[in-house]
């Protein structure tokens, strides 16, 4: 084991930056043998076609690099999608860059376009990337809260943040951990604040097929004038139930493209070749992502069902596959140690979202994932229906 060099200053640039939430609740998930609700990946297999598609890719010969931006097949089946949802037609050549996960897409999205000086918005609660994104971007984030309860969008609130120096919002519908989706009105109002700025949208849509009881995703690739200044992200991970594989993709006018391929270029370079044969391939039928809403509205509701005789306060969940619940009746414990003692005592893993406020902001509110087989979901319940009110 090499010994730290004593001249090295190890100045972090992140010196606030723990493990995620998403790994500390894994690892003691893990380790108290717990059935894991928290981080936000299935526990059931992906379609055995999608793996006999990597396995023909693969020996079809394609193991090398493939271009920077993206399998050509691939750029093209993602916009044909989009173009089919959302009737916009992004040119795969130049508009669409396939990333390693939305991950990569949003950091380099964030640090292709903000500059050390310029104002960065997002809403808290915040998925945990976007606001290191922006720090290590030398940027200044600016978070704004939701509304609580229902997670939506507080426009006046909005309207006081953006200042002169306002360079993005980062926004996300269906919304992680909010699990509300942005309205057609929203999108006007976005439009609205925006409009005239310079201010670029970075919109995190990898919960696109996840919206329920009849809602439509109003992504921002609907709106001319939304598209016109925005980056839309998407994730295979999310889409096709592999959050191992690290696929997504950006979305955006040529010249924010361009820039964004310009970092892409220096920090991964290509994205794994025979994964995105593979996808190409496979989104070439529409059900496969259109059979999601169902699918996960049965989950949603099975979880739901299960929880209902609990004191947990279920709130509505329009998009997204995680159910919130407040957990006052039980507990007036800070989040963190009340998801901490769940997995301890009585065995099921959560997230708290006062991990998702830059200041620990904490309503009391836990987090469950059910993108989970039945059996998890309803073992996961009868552990909960354990839980007294205080
Ligand atoms: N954005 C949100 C809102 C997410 O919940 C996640 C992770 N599930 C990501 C981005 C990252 O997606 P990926 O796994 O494709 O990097
Ligand atoms: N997006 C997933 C979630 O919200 C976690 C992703 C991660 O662990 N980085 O649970």
């Amino acid at each position: 084991m090499p010994t730290l060099d004593a001249s090295v200053n190890v100045r972090s640039k992140l010196p606030a930056t723990g493990a995620s939430i998403f790994s500390v609740m894994s690892a003691l998930a893990q380790q108290h043998g717990a059935v894991n609700l928290g981080q936000g990946f299935p526990d059931y297999g992906i379609d055995p076609v999608l793996i006999d598609l990597v396995t023909a890719a693969m020996r079809a010969g394609h193991n090398q690099y493939p271009l920077m931006p993206g399998v050509m097949a691939l750029r093209e089946a993602v916009a044909r999608k989009v173009e089919r949802l959302y009737g916009r037609a992004y040119d795969p050549e130049h508009e669409v860059t396939v990333t390693t996960g939305a991950t990569q897409a949003i950091f380099t999205a964030i640090g292709a376009l903000a500059h050390p000086g310029d104002e960065v918005i997002v809403f808290e609660p915040a998925y945990d990337s976007y606001i290191p994104a922006v720090r290590l971007a030398g940027a200044t984030p600016v978070p704004v809260p939701l509304t609580v309860p229902g997670y939506r969008i507080d426009w006046p609130a909005v309207r006081a943040a953006i200042t002169p120096r306002t360079r993005m919002i980062v926004v996300n519908t269906p919304n992680n951990p909010g699990t509300s989706v942005l309205s057609a009105a929203d999108g006007a109002e976005l439009a609205a604040v925006t409009r005239g700025t310079g201010i670029v949208i970075v919109s995190d849509e990898v919960y696109e097929h996840m919206v329920y009881d009849g809602a439509r995703h109003e992504s921002v690739a609907r709106s001319d004038e939304l598209a016109a200044r925005s980056v839309v992200i998407g994730s295979f991970g999310k889409t096709f139930h592999a959050t191992g594989w690290k696929v997504g993709y950006a979305l955006a006018p040529r010249d924010i493209a361009a820039e964004i391929r310009r970092v892409h270029q220096f920090t991964v370079f290509a994205v794994n070749s025979p994964m995105q044969h593979a996808l190409a391939e496979f989104l070439r039928e529409p059900a496969r992502y259109e059979a999601l809403p169902e699918f996960f509205t049965r989950k949603r509701d099975l979880l739901r069902g299960a929880l209902a005789d609990t004191p947990l306060e279920l709130l509505p969940c329009a998009g997204s596959y995680f159910q919130l619940a407040r957990y006052d009746r039980v507990s007036d414990e800070p989040a963190a140690e009340f998801a901490q003692r769940l997995v301890r005592e009585v065995g099921v893993a959560t997230i708290p979202l006062s991990a998702f406020y830059h200041d620990g902001t904490d309503h009391r509110v836990i987090r469950f994932c059910f993108a989970k087989r039945d059996q998890t979901l309803q073992g996961a319940a009868e552990r909960l229906r354990r839980l007294r009110k205080a």
